[in-house]
């Protein structure tokens, strides 16, 4: 069968090579690849600016969808149902949070990663999953069900966030998102299910993300400042650009208790000039929260599954604004315009 492949840590080793077909172990399941997402973890991948280096080539890909082909006995599963793998194993020692099925919280770094760090990915016309790491998947979602794992991302995010509000009095009103990537837009999503008033900045002045953010009723605001944005104080800000000067901006712009949730990665070595007495008095004098959150567990796949379950198909449909076969994978890992690119994986 047929797998996209790299060497992890090596530029130029991406490629669609033919591997032996998999063979489900005791309690995993066989898989038909059905979809793959591409996000910019895989682009960083491809291009050797991150990577694991272990011995040989790798099956890219970690947002996945299938439909189950095989099923152990005893399992909740059956044939035909449409799952997504979860993405992150817990490290062999296990530390605490590993050892109560907290691996997105993992302490000691060991954990391993399908796609990413250590184990194969999803990338594959085949592939096999531990049935307690397979999440099922609502068969009215579709192909759309390939956003659940970037949407698992978000629903952490929002339960940590709910999680540190309720250390007082919270009824947050206004949500503000930077970014309005895949990331940004179901962290808007998820913001309009909980009834907030939402408001997204990104760069673009014109195009899909400006429409995307109006079929959620949420307001879009261009620019690449906070100043775009209007004087008024969100009680949440999400991020999810990355960028420094935006992130020190978002930490002085909350309303009181308000929350920063950082979810962009930025590559380090940039140094910004910065007011850390005025930053820190902010957070001291508001009771600020300025917290970053990565990965997800099961209970997060679960609620990102639901969450999509709930909101709008076309919408959702309209964040997917590139499908290719297989055949095409190349052209999934160019910098484009696009927001989420999917790599149709059964021909
Ligand atoms: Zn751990």
């Amino acid at each position: 069968m047929r797998a996209i492949t790299l060497v992890p840590g090596k530029q130029g080793t991406l490629g669609l090579t033919e591997v032996p077909d998999p063979r489900p172990g005791p309690g995993e399941l066989l898989v038909q690849g059905l979809a793959l997402g591409i996000c910019g973890t895989d682009r960083e991948l491809v291009s050797g600016e991150y990577g694991f280096p272990g011995e040989g080539p790798m099956v890219l890909g970690h947002e996945s969808l299938g439909r189950v082909l095989q099923a152990p006995d005893g399992s909740a599963f059956s044939p035909g149902d449409l799952v997504v793998g979860v993405v992150r194993r817990p490290d062999p020692v296990p530390c605490g949070a590993c050892a109560r099925g907290e691996f997105d919280m993992c302490r000691n770094g060991e954990y391993t990663e399908r796609g990413i760090k250590g184990r194969d990915g999803y990338g594959s016309e085949r592939w096999t999953v531990e049935a307690g790491y397979a999440v099922r998947v609502d068969p009215a979602l579709g192909m759309l069900a390939v956003l659940v794992e970037p949407a698992s991302v978000l629903a952490k995010a929002w339960e940590h966030i709910e999680r540190i509000g309720s250390r007082a009095w919270f009824q947050p009103e206004r949500l503000l998102v930077t970014g309005a990537g895949p990331i940004g837009l179901l962290a808007a999503l998820m913001g309009r299910q909980r009834g907030l008033e939402v408001h997204v900045m990104d760069r673009a002045a014109s195009g899909l993300k400006p429409e995307l953010v109006a079929g959620l009723g949420a307001t879009y605001h261009q620019g690449s400042d906070l100043d775009a944005v209007g004087g008024y104080l969100p009680d949440l800000i999400i991020e999810a650009t990355g960028s420094g000067p935006l992130i020190f901006q978002a930490m002085l712009s909350t309303a009181s208790a308000g929350i920063v949730c950082l979810t962009g990665v930025s590559s380090a070595g940039r140094q910004l000039p910065a007011d850390a007495g005025r930053i820190n008095r902010d957070i001291v004098l508001e009771n600020d929260v300025v917290f970053g959150t990565v990965n997800a567990n099961l209970r997060h796949y679960r609620a990102a599954a639901k969450s999509l379950g709930e909101a709008d198909r076309s919408w959702l449909d309209a964040l997917i604004t590139r499908r290719l076969p297989m055949e095409e994978f190349e052209a999934a890992f160019d910098e484009g315009e696009h927001i989420k690119v999917v790599i149709t994986l059964e021909s």
